[in-house]
């Protein structure tokens, strides 16, 4: 079983709703209070309103870089899912295969938060030659926005971490890729008129209904001829278009029409020129609606974007946690963390390996198996060991 501390911080943790909606500040004080206790100072960084707030803080010496721990304190919701068990009360089930531990972010991912904390006295007993630095953030699940702001803090520091671990879900094995992500809301507003005028009116759902066309040639193309990255399920950029609105009846042309789409791109792929090629598009579009009506127009805005990660494998980072973890091998997931920003943006290079899968991950009955966090718990006693050495350095 996980240790006894790991049991009484998750269940704290999994107490407050953190829901990506809500304030993290209590979440963040009980931990504060917690890493208090053993004489660590942490910071917060705060977001505009002043109700969230992303966590940093280093056990170890100050003057070198050392190892990050990262993950994110929100969930996401429960609205909507049917739960047999309580969602903010980790639950203990015994299975056939081992102890489930269940609550909304047992596995995405307060787990992890929970084993690193129970670490903490550990860290302090060697104690360490290299430091561990602890980041939580904020609002990861609405797309990685909170961890935006720590990074801007971690750049004015003099030292920022050597390396990371972003602990999100990956059954402990070491992840070194993910697919980046754009996002956006296209609104196209048209002319109503009577539909018997049609030719007097601009259809907005016509209209997006070719810019939705355009999107779907782009999803084929890409699929053809790619950049193509292997050892992805899908190795080529996918362009999808999810959520149409638009019309109120048949009689009347619509002057409106909105849609969602995304992309979720390859490495070698920029997402930012990708969408700069549908903007021209649209506004050629837009110049042929206006000659009907000057008030015609298309907008589109970003909804959420995050970095796509892509570690070479002869990185550092890698070799050291394989060794951390006993696993020789590297894999890829096909959902997005806080990892890509942290290379691309901080330059920390840094793989994703965490207790627990995704396949639990925002579900009813979200769980962890306790054998994950017992790997989880492993590895960072690892970890630490490594960390204790004398000159040993990263
Ligand atoms: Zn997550």
């Amino acid at each position: 079983m996980p240790s006894d501390l790991t049991y009484e911080i998750l269940q704290q943790l999994i107490s407050f709703d953190t829901t990506s909606a809500n304030s993290n500040l209590q979440l963040l004080d009980y931990i504060q209070q917690y890493l208090q206790r053993h004489g660590v100072d942490s910071h917060l960084v705060h977001d505009d309103s002043g109700r969230k707030a992303n966590l940093y803080t280093t056990i170890g010496p100050d003057h070198i870089a050392g190892v990050m721990l990262s993950g994110h304190t929100d969930t996401v919701p429960v609205t909507g899912q049917n739960w047999t068990v309580p969602s903010h009360q980790l639950t203990v089930k015994t299975h056939a295969d081992g102890a489930r531990w269940y609550g909304r972010g047992t596995t995405d991912m307060k787990g992890f938060i929970a084993v690193v904390l129970a670490a903490v006295p550990d860290m302090l007993a060697q104690p360490l030659h290299t430091p561990i630095h602890l980041a939580f953030s904020y609002d990861e699940e609405i797309g990685c926005i909170g961890v935006r702001r720590l990074i801007e803090t971690l750049r004015q520091l003099p030292i920022k971490p050597a390396m990371g671990i972003i602990g999100e879900p990956t059954s402990m094995k070491v992840v070194t890729a993910h697919k980046g992500k754009l996002a956006a809301k296209v609104t196209v507003t048209g002319k109503e008129c009577h539909s018997g005028m049609a030719p007097y009116g601009v259809n907005a759902v016509n209209y997006a209904a070719r810019l939705i066309v355009w999107l779907e040639q782009l999803a084929w193309q890409k699929r053809s001829s790619g950049p193509f990255e292997y050892g992805y399920e899908i190795p080529y950029t996918t362009v999808h278009t999810g959520v149409v609105q638009g019309g109120e009846a048949l009689n009347i042309v619509p002057n409106h029409c909105e849609f969602v789409f995304e992309f979720r791109n390859v490495a070698a792929e920029s997402p930012r020129d990708l969408l700069a090629s549908f903007r021209r598009y649209a506004s050629e579009l837009e110049a042929e609606m206006r000659q009907v009506d000057p008030n015609c127009r298309i907008d589109i805005a970003i909804t959420s974007e995050y970095a796509g990660l892509a570690t070479a494998n002869d990185e550092e980072v890698v070799s050291f946690v394989q060794q951390l973890t006993g696993e020789a091998t590297t894999t890829t997931v096909n959902f997005g963390t806080e990892g890509g920003l942290f290379s691309q943006v901080l330059g920390v290079p840094n793989v994703v390996c965490g207790p627990g899968s995704m396949d639990q991950g925002h579900k009813p009955d979200e769980y962890i198996e306790s054998q994950q966090l017992e790997a989880c718990e492993r590895m960072l006693k690892r970890l630490i060991k490594r960390l204790s050495q004398p000159n040993e350095g990263l």
